[in-house]
């Protein structure tokens, strides 16, 4: 289905890129002013904080509610910058609506949860505001698109997507694994919806913030959602993925931004599709090492012979089949087997003779 799309209409739709920056959640009346003093301070046009949160497990802070909405009405009558937060109920929805949110956006959570956005979707019905749709947690950009559809559907325009990543079982240097493929084909389907990175929620970790900006940046992307804090280390939520206002503003200055848009037809952009899938490569190569110095362990507590040659010829088989199946030559596939066997079999005399 086509998006019917607008512009966003907001302060920085001519200039990349879009930055809303804030704290995870609006904690007290006092953090949530101090942080958007010193963001409109640096010149940040729209303000972020979560209202509502999502938590994994029960226990943790859940947000302060309606109690908060007032202290972003009052942001946005101080300091003028626009502020935006998280709905995941109808209800949120119309709480926002009666405050004065300028801008909403739909959690990865919600996302994942076709009943929830429809809800929220009814919701939005004949209002006018920008809303951001950010990736559902698990790496379906079908489900993805379903949600901007739904809230497509319902007349609201001022659509954009906000890209934070997809959670794995086996977290390695990201909380959330990038994934930039997924990003890059909403992108070639949808080329005027506008793209926004949230590296606090990829990175989850401070010093990862201004790398993923960059290459957020590089890859051609509107805007970034960066979660900022007066004090960062005592945050109540997020506190290690949120930097302070002087600390992004930092980050932005040494952003280098180059005009060149995010297409198929555009080489370097299939580019860093390849360099994110040899990426992808190399980590499940590491993966398996690790796990066959495991298996070497294992040889050795048992007396075992390193080279299992019937176990050899079965990978061989069945993996050189299974190329030819996808379209890799069979010959291909039994050379790739082949030279990682050898390593796997190095690997693993390190461990025996250790
Ligand atoms: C957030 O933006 O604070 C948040 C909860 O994000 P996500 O839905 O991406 O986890
Ligand atoms: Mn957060």
């Amino acid at each position: 289905m086509e998006l019917e799309l607008e512009p966003l209409g907001l302060p920085s739709d001519l200039e990349r890129p879009i930055v809303i920056a804030g704290p995870c959640s609006a904690e007290t009346e006092e953090q949530t002013l101090k942080t958007a003093r010193q963001l409109a301070a640096k010149g940040c046009h729209m303000f972020r904080a979560g209202v509502w949160k999502p938590r994994t497990k029960p226990g943790g802070f859940e947000g302060n509610g309606e109690a908060a909405l007032p202290w972003l009405k009052s942001v946005k009558e101080e300091t003028g910058m626009m502020v935006a937060t998280e709905v995941a109920t109808a209800e949120h929805v119309e709480l926002c609506l009666k405050y004065g949110i300028d801008i909403m956006w739909i959690g990865a959570r919600t996302t994942a949860n076709p009943f929830a956005v429809q809800a929220i979707a009814d919701a939005l019905q004949g209002v006018d505001i920008p809303v951001f749709v950010k990736n559902p947690v698990n790496p379906d950009i079908e489900l993805w698109i379903g949600a901007l559809e739904r809230i497509n559907g319902a007349g609201i325009k001022r659509l954009g997507a906000i890209h934070r990543g997809f959670s794995s079982y086996d977290k390695k240097i990201y909380r959330n694994h990038p994934m930039w493929q997924i990003p890059i084909e909403l992108h070639r389907r949808y080329p005027n919806l506008p793209l926004v990175c949230d590296p606090s929620h990829i990175g989850g970790r401070r010093d990862l913030i201004a790398p993923l900006c960059q290459q957020a940046m590089d890859m051609g992307f509107d805007g970034l959602i960066v979660e900022s804090h007066c004090n960062p280390e005592l945050a109540w939520s997020d506190a290690n993925q949120q930097v302070t206002p002087d600390i992004l503003d930092y980050i932005l200055s040494m952003l280098v931004i180059r005009n060149e848009t995010v297409t198929t037809e555009n080489i370097s952009t299939l580019r860093k599709q390849i360099d994110e899938l040899d990426n992808q490569l190399i980590e499940v190569l590491a993966q398996r090492m690790k796990v066959c110095r495991e298996i070497g362990e294992y040889k050795k507590a048992h007396d075992m012979t390193i080279v299992q040659t019937a176990r050899y010829s079965e990978i061989l088989g069945k993996r050189g089949a299974q190329g030819s199946l996808m379209g890799i030559g069979q010959d291909c596939v039994k050379g790739i087997f082949e030279l990682i066997h050898e390593e796997s079999v190095h690997q693993q005399m390190e461990i025996v003779n250790k």
